[in-house]
């Protein structure tokens, strides 16, 4: 049977008009769901943004979603890790709205990094095991609210690269490292998509990002909400309508490659085409090893300070991996488990838990800054 996919139009981000569009595109799908069920929705919160800046799913439609989950008495939580350090996730759910918004329906905010990680072993094509928020495992319901942009990296981003914030954390960085190349980076997002499907997938298209997204690129008047029970038949329809063929986008080239896409039936606005600027593609074309180097380079690390360590184990009760043990009376991490959660540099009574960058990704961070203090 084809996975309906629908799309409706709607042009502004008011509240109730935005209820009124998402019940219809949920309606033209047959979206159904168990009373009382535990919801976990999953938007884009990718880093600290105003929802003006179109980079993370708009407020409008997580409110839209939670008021509809509450006339069925279901018990919501809104997860995501924008992988950013320490107080990352927490700030930029604060500053997108959506905070807000979870205190309305009473809903837990689930920043997955400071959840309870479980080990899912999975039969992926580049992952064969990955940690992820226990919560993403007992929800029983899982909502993917992408955000309709483009991605230097992989073309685009939509339901399947959402899910990449599943990834607790600062092990997203580590992940780009070990692909090497974009290829593979587009099948490990596959393989993370398929560890646990998301239910539902419904987008915010009505303000989305052109040209060098997902951060830095245009924003784009669209007017649109797409919604489909499946994320990858979601994905194939965005493409389209933003005039994008499959081999612009890696993670759609990765499901047509690996046979996943599946038949589909356009149901509501069928012929909206919106066309897109695409990213530039020079970064897809960057030879893996330099990439390798490039991630290595920036990707920080967990250090003792072992002078300060006065061996309380805090940090090793702590850890949500144990990638920390003690060996010799010395405070050892395991880089490879370590998923950059942060919480023993956090915890640390004795501040001997140094968060190392090397010196390209602190001048990284400082021209960030810098770029950041000139735009205000
Ligand atoms: S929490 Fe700090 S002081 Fe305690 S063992 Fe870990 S590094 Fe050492
Ligand atoms: S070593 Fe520290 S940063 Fe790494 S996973 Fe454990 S608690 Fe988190």
């Amino acid at each position: 049977m084809a996975e309906k996919v629908s799309v409706v139009k709607c042009d502004s981000y008011d509240e109730e008009l935005v209820l009124e569009k998402v019940r219809e595109a949920l309606d033209l799908i047959g979206f159904k769901i168990k009373q009382g069920s535990k919801v976990l929705l999953k938007p884009n919160v990718l880093s600290a943004k105003s929802p003006d800046e179109a980079i993370t799913t708009h407020p409008a439609l997580v409110n839209a979603i939670c008021f509809i989950l509450k006339e069925k008495k279901c018990k919501i939580s809104i997860g995501d890790s924008s992988g950013i350090g320490i107080e990352g996730t927490r700030e930029a759910f604060k500053k997108t709205g959506i905070e807000g918004i979870a205190k309305r329906y009473n809903a837990e905010i689930i920043p997955f990094e400071e959840s309870k990680i479980v080990y899912k072993k999975i039969n992926g094509k580049i992952l064969k095991g990955i940690h992820i928020s226990k919560s993403l495992l007992d929800a029983d319901f899982i909502i993917n609210m992408p955000k309709l942009k483009t991605h230097a990296l992989v073309g685009y981003t939509g339901a399947v690269k959402n899910m990449f914030g599943i990834i607790p954390g600062g092990k997203k960085s580590y992940y780009h490292k070990i692909c090497g190349n974009q290829t593979a980076f587009a099948d490990l997002l596959v393989d993370i998509y398929n560890c646990r499907i998301p239910d539902l997938n419904i987008m915010d298209g009505i303000i989305g990002m052109e040209g060098n997204g997902p951060a830095a690129g245009k924003i784009k008047k669209t007017g649109i909400i797409i919604a489909s029970k499946s994320g990858i038949a979601l994905d194939f329809v965005a493409a389209k309508i933003i005039g994008f063929k499959t081999e612009d986008i890696l993670t759609n080239k990765a499901l047509v490659k690996r046979n996943l896409k599946p038949e589909i039936e356009v149901v509501g606005e069928k012929n909206i085409k919106i066309k897109y600027e695409q990213p530039i593609k020079t970064i897809r074309k960057v030879p893996g090893f330099m990439l390798k180097i490039f991630y290595s380079l920036v990707n920080p690390e967990i250090k003792v300070n072992k002078k300060k360590c006065k061996k309380c184990l805090v940090c090793l009760k702590a850890c949500p991996v144990k990638a920390i043990s003690l060996i010799n009376n010395k405070i050892k991490i395991n880089r490879k488990k370590c998923i950059l959660c942060y919480c023993c540099h956090e915890l640390c009574p004795e501040k001997a838990i140094i968060i190392w960058k090397s010196s390209i990704a602190r001048f990284i961070t400082s021209l960030k800054n810098w770029v950041k203090k000139v735009i205000k």
